[in-house]
């Protein structure tokens, strides 16, 4: 079972920032801003293609934005923040189970688009 398979199941102790039937969020272990929460898919898909190609891609998705939205609520990021994927090996992703970067509680300046 992958990382994040045994964080969403619970077998490894996470601090959960919000979850739902679909997804859990908890606090990145490298944070690159002051709040960095992941936003997980409880089901395995290795990266976002794979989500997408699923046949529960929309309900999916759609629970990862509400679910961004909550974070934003919870960690007092509505004035601004970004969620990011990185997919698949040239788009730097390391964690081979999709998952949304939520950053923000700064101005976030490295912008590269
Ligand atoms: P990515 O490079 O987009 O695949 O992002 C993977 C992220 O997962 C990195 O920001 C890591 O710091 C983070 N990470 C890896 N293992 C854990 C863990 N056990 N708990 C929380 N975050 C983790
Ligand atoms: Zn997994």
């Amino acid at each position: 079972m992958c990382i994040f398979c045994k964080i969403a199941q619970k077998e490894i102790p996470t601090t959960v920032v919000f979850e739902n039937e679909d997804v859990i969020c908890f606090n990145d272990i490298h944070p690159a801003a002051p709040v960095h929460v992941l936003i997980v898919p409880k089901k395995h898909y290795e990266d976002a293609l794979a989500l997408t190609a699923s046949e529960d891609a929309e309900k999916v998705l759609g629970s990862v934005f509400r679910a961004a939205a909550k974070v934003a609520e919870l960690t007092g990021t509505q004035d601004g923040f970004r969620l990011i994927n990185n997919c698949r090996e040239k788009g730097g992703q390391t964690v081979m189970h999709v998952h949304f970067h939520l950053i923000g509680g700064a101005t976030l300046s490295e912008k590269i688009i």
